[in-house]
């Protein structure tokens, strides 16, 4: 302790080694001093000095904490007391000082409250929502981030229950919970929605901690609130959703269950959610908690893409409505595809006055909201596209094959549930590949899509329609009978004889219909199917136009073409088919020209069935490449054995199908067969048909060019029933013309077959052709043609086609006669 006496006017009189000691002076420097020497002088100079001095004098005491200047300049700070000492006259005879120095203990309190400064600094920088609260609890103290969080400045929180000012509909039971875990001394972790003054909503983690004093006991809380809003939305909302759309989940589904889980985390909020279609219209996808008749009269509106933010689609014009179901506002938000264009909308509509709609939680939904819905949107626009390309017909659009036996299985399944008929129509359009060839395939798809529109339009929404293939379409007509059927085929067939503006031209098409009833026809898809096409065939049959319905003959009839189909396969792999040779002769002499060799078929049970039935049936059923090869080689085979026995057959014609000529290999077999067979390319012709020239086949023409440079000649058969332009003659290296035979058959009679058959005689003249008469049956025709000019001619008046035995008997008396 320093002691110090002053003397009345102020001079030091008495120090002890303390005092001198606190303040840098010997004994011998002090005693004497004044007191204000002792003071700083902003102290010892102002009129507070003189009073303080005067106070003393009075004998009044005085003590404090004081600044006092060391010898050295310096200054100390001290706890003093002066106390007057009064002698017996009550005199204030010296002033006693005692003081303690507590410069360091200030100091150190300074600092200590520099310190809290910077804590508080920390608290209130932070982002966090930190506030302290005793443990009755009440609130003691909040951080800026609290206000910025809340909106309540510290001194409206400051006094409030904590739990009571941010979470009000929490019960008491949970209150009482929280403040049983902190007396515990635990903390407590807590995710809770919380609000703040205006209403607004936060998802929060919630951490507790308790504070103990030094006696053990609990006496302050430190609660630290940070917004987990979107990290919560993420977990709680998008975890659901996306399980949802990869469980498969439908959309309507999947976004129901959106709008459901977000009016269960903001109960203020009803959520609407639409698909908007290319053309702007919006169609409502969900919206479980709006009253239905908003959303059927949202159905089809067209929203507004240039996104003017001034109008409302999901409210404006159905505010007074909607205020009458209690709802105050709506929040619209769009919903974009990847590549910009919106694709949908959504509405967040409020019942009551709920604050601002654009809080963080709302801010939160309604971009969790978004993200969700063009993932769903999207991907159920991929699940269309996938779907659209495996079920429907990418040129028509119309249900393919797959869809179309889907459907129509489900129908035929309701049908017979229900006992009621069913028709399957079978359309095929007449003359199509004129249209494609004529106009191009850009023409003839344009017009495929006109009349799958057409089809579809005519037909009930509960009828199907599909493409087949190619210009094949098929149409299932549930609940009908066959009186229905026909007026429903008598509508397609006149709205597809409309005409349509193809490529700029006006088209008329007509299409010819096959009918196959259900269950008379045919109890599934697969049958009545065929049986229709059947029906079809037949009544394309009947000319252009028409339609027929199934019946059991046509049944019958292809019963037997396929019984035949099966039977001509068996009779080519048993060898059981035979040639037969009809003679052609050279008119100016008599003498044999060569022969033509004609497929014969003996079927076991049959009988005779002619080649003018079997061979378009091979070439429907790909036989016919298997037929050619067996008549080229047992037609050179026969020749060979004849020129072996010393008989003079000069060459043999062998007849060919278009199709034979697709076999790339026919050049090389050809001349395997004649090396074979011993015989010389000049042996053999080859008859084709102008047929050829339809065909498209790229092989074609490099097989007969093939063929005839290998010397091979080749005949132009049925010359002048077919193809009107005589042009290919150039291009097709023919070197004979078979006169039809209808040609001669009307020989005698028709003057314009006259003129015709000689107009070709010129023709094969002028081209430098061996022109072939066919059909000879009378010596009458035989002079006509003979007159004419004709160097060769074949048919019954010379002789039948003839089995081998027999045309080597005819040869015999033939040359016999010649020879007489
Ligand atoms: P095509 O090539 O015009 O054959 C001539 C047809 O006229 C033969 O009928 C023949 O029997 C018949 N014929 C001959 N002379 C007369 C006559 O004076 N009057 C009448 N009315 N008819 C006569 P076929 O044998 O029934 O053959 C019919 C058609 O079948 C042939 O017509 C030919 O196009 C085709 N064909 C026959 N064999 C074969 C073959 O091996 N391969 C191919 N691809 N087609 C064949
Ligand atoms: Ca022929
Ligand atoms: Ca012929």
């Amino acid at each position: 302790m320093a002691i110090a006496e002053f003397a009345p006017d102020g001079t030091l009189t008495r120090a002890n080694t303390n005092y001198l000691n606190l303040l840098g002076y010997t004994h011998e420097e002090a005693i004497g001093r004044p007191h204000g020497s002792f003071c700083l002088p902003v102290f010892s100079e102002g009129k507070e000095y003189a009073a303080f001095w005067q106070a003393l004098l009075s004998g009044q005491a005085r003590s404090g904490i004081v600044e006092r200047l060391r010898r050295d300049g310096e200054s100390r700070w001290l706890e003093a007391t002066y106390t007057p000492v009064v002698d017996d006259q009550g005199q204030v005879v010296q002033i006693l000082k005692i003081a303690t120095d507590i410069s360091e203990r200030l100091q150190e309190e300074r600092a200590r409250q520099q310190h809290l400064q910077l804590l508080s600094l920390v608290a209130n920088a932070s982002d966090s929502a930190i506030l302290i609260s005793d443990a009755s609890p009440h609130i003691e103290y909040v951080n800026a981030g609290f206000s910025r969080m809340f909106g309540w400045s510290s001194e409206e929180a400051c006094g409030q229950k904590p739990l009571a000012l941010l979470a009000p509909d929490k019960d008491e039971a949970y209150s009482q919970e929280y403040q049983a875990a902190l007396s515990a001394g635990n903390p407590v972790e807590r995710e809770v929605i919380v609000q703040g003054k205006n209403g607004q909503r936060y998802w929060a983690k919630v951490i507790s901690n308790p504070i103990h004093d030094h006696n053990g006991r609990w006496s302050l809380t430190i609660t630290i609130l940070t917004d987990i809003t979107r990290a919560k939305l993420h977990e709680v909302l998008q975890r659901k959703a996306l399980e949802a759309m990869a469980r498969e989940q439908p959309l309507a589904e999947v976004l129901e269950l959106i709008c459901l889980e977000v009016e269960r985390i903001a109960p203020e909020l009803t959520v609407a959610i639409l698909e908007v279609d290319e053309q702007g219209r919006m169609h409502p996808l969900a919206a479980p908690s709006m009253p239905e008749e908003h959303a059927r009269r949202l159905d089809g509106v067209v929203i507004d893409e240039s996104g003017s933010s001034s109008s409302n689609p999901l409210w404006d014009d159905y505010s007074s409505s909607l205020q009458a179901h209690g709802f105050i506002q709506c929040w619209p938000s769009t919903i974009h595809n990847r590549q910009g264009r919106v694709i949908g909308i959504f509405g967040f509509y409020t019942r009551h006055t709920h604050g601002s709609l654009s809080t963080s939680l709302h801010q939160g939904l309604a971009d969790a909201c978004r993200y969700l819905c063009t993932l769903a949107i999207e991907r159920e626009h991929t699940r269309r596209r996938i779907r659209q390309l495996a079920f429907y017909d990418a040129l028509t659009g119309l249900p393919n094959r797959s869809l179309l036996q889907a459907k129509a299985d489900q129908a035929i399944a309701i049908a017979n549930r229900n006992n009621e008929q069913l028709a399957v129509l079978f359309i095929d359009l007449d003359r199509f590949k004129n249209i494609n060839d004529s106009l191009g395939h850009p023409a003839g798809d344009e017009l495929l899509r006109q009349v799958a529109t057409r089809i579809s339009e005519t037909v009930r929404v509960s009828d199907i329609a599909g493409r087949q293939s190619g210009d094949e379409f098929v149409v299932v007509l549930p609940q009908c009978n066959a009186e229905s059927v026909k007026e429903t085929v008598g509508r397609i067939q006149n709205l597809l004889s409309q005409p349509m503006l193809i490529a700029g031209t006006s088209v008329s098409i007509s299409g010819s219909v096959g009918i196959a009833m259900y269950p008379a026809d045919g109890r599934d898809m697969e049958t009545l199917l065929h049986r229709a096409d059947m029906a079809m065939y037949q009544a394309k049959h009947c000319g252009r136009g028409n339609f027929s319905f199934f019946s059991n003959e046509m049944n019958q009839l292809a019963q037997e073409r396929l019984m035949l189909e099966t039977a001509l396969r068996k009779a080519l792999q048993e060898d059981q088919l035979r040639l037969h040779y009809q003679p052609q002769i050279e008119l100016a002499s008599g003498q044999l020209y060569g022969v033509e060799a004609l497929a014969r078929w003996t079927h076991p049970e049959l009988g005779e069935i002619s080649p003018a039935r079997f061979i378009p049936l091979a070439e429907e059923c790909g036989l016919v490449g298997d037929l050619g090869r067996w008549a080229l080689q047992e037609a050179c085979r026969q020749l060979s054995e004849w020129r072996t026995k010393g008989l003079l057959i000069p060459a043999v014609s062998v007849n060919l199908s278009p199709s034979n000529f697709h076999n790339l290999d026919l050049p090389r077999m050809i001349a395997d067969t004649l090396q074979i067979n011993a015989l010389t390319p000049q042996d053999l012709t080859l008859e084709l048909t102008e047929s050829i020239l339809l065909d498209t086949n790229p092989s074609t023409m490099k097989t007969i060019g093939e063929v005839h440079a290998q010397g091979i000649s080749l005949s132009m058969d049925d010359f002048g029933t077919g193809y009107s332009s005589l042009s290919y003659l150039h291009r097709l290296p023919v070197s004979e013309l078979k006169l039809d035979r209808s040609f001669v058959a009307d020989l005698e009679h028709d003057l314009t077959a006259q003129a015709l058959s000689n107009a070709i005689l010129g023709i094969g003249k002028n081209l430098q052709l061996t022109v072939v008469a066919e059909g000879v049956e009378n010596e009458t025709q035989n002079l006509m043609l003979r007159d004419q000019g004709y160097p060769i001619a074949q048919g019954y008046l010379f002789s039948q086609p003839l089995a081998p035995g027999e045309l080597e008997t005819w040869l015999a008396r033939a040359i016999g006669n010649t020879a007489a």
